[in-house]
């Protein structure tokens, strides 16, 4: 892959890995709010059933992160920074 395709493929997946985080923000804050309001209904839905589809959407972002969150070049996970200028492993560089 020639670098121009690796810097313009890391932005793709960064672009994608942000909206994945945009996703899981309201997910966490939603969870923090029932862990301490266990009465809450939303939609029509109990603490039970909110709780399995947050955990379910975490489980998702993070499959998808594994996924979608590796070097265009060498196809090695990212690690957790979201923001890099090369591939810590393969060299490649992304700016
Ligand atoms: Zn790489």
């Amino acid at each position: 892959m020639e670098s121009n395709e690796i810097k313009a493929a890391y932005q793709r997946r960064r672009k994608r890995q942000l909206i994945v985080a945009l996703f899981l923000v309201p997910t966490f804050l939603g969870m923090l709010f029932l862990s301490s309001n266990p009465e809450t209904s939303l939609f029509g839905l109990d603490y039970d059933t909110l709780g399995k589809i947050a955990f379910g959407i975490v489980i998702c972002a993070l499959a998808y992160s594994v996924y979608n969150w590796r070097c265009p070049g060498c196809r090695k996970y990212l690690g957790r920074s979201i923001n890099q200028n090369y591939c810590a492993r393969g060299g490649a560089k992304f700016k």
